[in-house]
Formats: structure tokens, sequence, C-alpha cells
């Protein structure tokens, strides 16, 4: 992920909400938003842990591994000094156990190849490109040619680039749950900050939308989808960002 891209993350800052689903047990400065779907698709791609940290809190460690569906799973960790390694060290803040001394950290991993890094140089870049898309509608054409994560992550970012509504959302709820919701979250969001005032919006043309085509290999079909989006519509309806017009329809509040 792009420098400019995190820089981008710290200025935003936390998503102002009431709402008591969205999870509170997070660092807004990195967890918050689209990012994190850059960081999914590294853990699923790679063997690697991912490990993220922000410029203004450089000793909160955000520790990311797969879980057994292949999706990221993390926690939080602190960075310091082990007398065993002698230097700084990701370290459980309660049990102050060394993620280096444990082998969580420095466990072997599978040899990094040429290739894999030529890949990933491959998405970042498709990525810039995407980004520049002259409109909403030519991103969500081309958003099948990144992975599902990233294609999130790209639609996540150029929403901010172009939020119409900066009153309504400044950045992206985080919430809980399987990464089909999360990532409904995200790019249901996006949508609506690239909405036009008085513009009514239909849940299908959303569902459809922003359907990507690897979903369906992981077992998730257009209806199933579609319920995502419809829960993350309803977020934002509790939340009174938007308001329905008539059945399955909806404006900006
Ligand atoms: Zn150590």
């Amino acid at each position: 992920m792009g420098a400019r891209s995190m820089v981008a993350l710290e200025k935003r800052g936390n998503w102002r909400t009431g709402d008591p689903r969205i999870s509170k047990d997070v660092t807004p400065s990195i967890e918050v938003g689209h990012l994190l779907f850059w960081a999914n698709h590294l853990v699923r791609e790679f063997s690697w842990p991912v490990v993220v940290w922000s410029k203004s809190a450089q000793r909160a460690i955000k520790f990311y591994t797969a879980d057994a569906d292949g999706d990221m799973t993390g926690k939080e960790l602190k960075l310091e000094f082990c007398e065993q390694c002698e230097k700084n060290t990701p370290t459980d803040d309660s049990s102050k156990e060394c993620s280096v001394c444990s082998g969580e950290l420095s466990q072997p991993r599978d040899e990094l190849l040429y290739g894999q890094v030529r890949k990933l140089c491959t998405w970042d870049h498709l990525m810039q490109d995407v980004l520049a898309a002259p409109s909403w509608d030519d991103l969500l054409q081309r958003r099948d040619e990144l992975p599902f994560h990233l294609a999130t992550a790209a639609l996540g970012e150029y929403a901010l680039l172009h939020n119409g509504r900066p009153e309504l959302f400044d950045g992206y709820p985080d919430v809980g749950g399987s990464w089909f919701y999360r990532s409904a979250i995200v790019q249901v969001t996006a949508w609506l900050m690239m909405a036009k005032a008085r513009e009514e919006f239909g849940l299908s043309d959303i569902a459809s939308g922003t359907y990507h085509m690897s979903l369906k290999e992981r077992g998730v079909d257009l209806a199933k989808w579609r319920h995502y989006v419809a829960m993350a519509i309803d977020l934002h309806r509790k939340g009174d960002r938007i308001t329905p017009v008539r059945k399955g329809f909806y404006k900006l509040a």
C-alpha cells in the first residue's frame, strides 16, 4: 500500500458514530477502513504475518495472521525492549511475552519468491491505475480486475478521495462480523459517499453494482451478497445517514 494512503488514513481520523454495534476495541488510526482489506489480501496470499503500525502510535503494533478460512485475524502488541533479543520487539502487553522469542514472529515462513514480489507490485500499480478512473461508474466496471479484498480497498479509497458528503461520511465504520459483511460495509458506504444529493438509490443496484465475480467460488452468490448489502444499508439507516423513500430505495439524509 502506498505511503500516500497511510498518511491520508491518519489525517482522516476516526468514524463518528453512536452505533453500539461498531466495535470499540480497535485502534482507530490503523484499524479504521479499507486499508485493512489490503492487509487481509496479504495474509490470504502469503504465509507471513502482517505487522502494522502508524506514525502517530509507533509502539502500538497490530499483528495479523490468517484464521482457519484464510481470512485475517489480529491482536495488539506493544513495542518493548526484550533483554533476550537486546532490541525493541512486538510484545504481548499482558503476558510480557516477546513475539520473536516465542517464535510467533520468528518462525520460518515460505521463502519470498521474486515472482510474488512482482505480483504485489503489479497489484499496487493496478490499484493506482484503477484509482485514477474518471468516474465511479468506470471504477465499478473495473472492480473485477483486482482480487476481492483489493477491489474493496480500491472502492473505499476512491470514495474517500471524491467524497461528496463529508458531513455524513468521514471514514468507514469498523464493524465486527464476517469479512463479507465488513467488505459490504466499506463498499456501501463508498457508494453513499459518491451518491448525488437527492438522488435515489436502490438496494438491488448497489448489490449488483458491487458484486465481485470471485465471490461465487467462495460460496457467496448474488442473493447472499445482497443480504450483506442490505445489512450495511440498514446500519446507515439506523444511523440516520440515509432515509427510505419506498421499498428497497433510499436517499441521503
Ligand atoms: Zn525477544
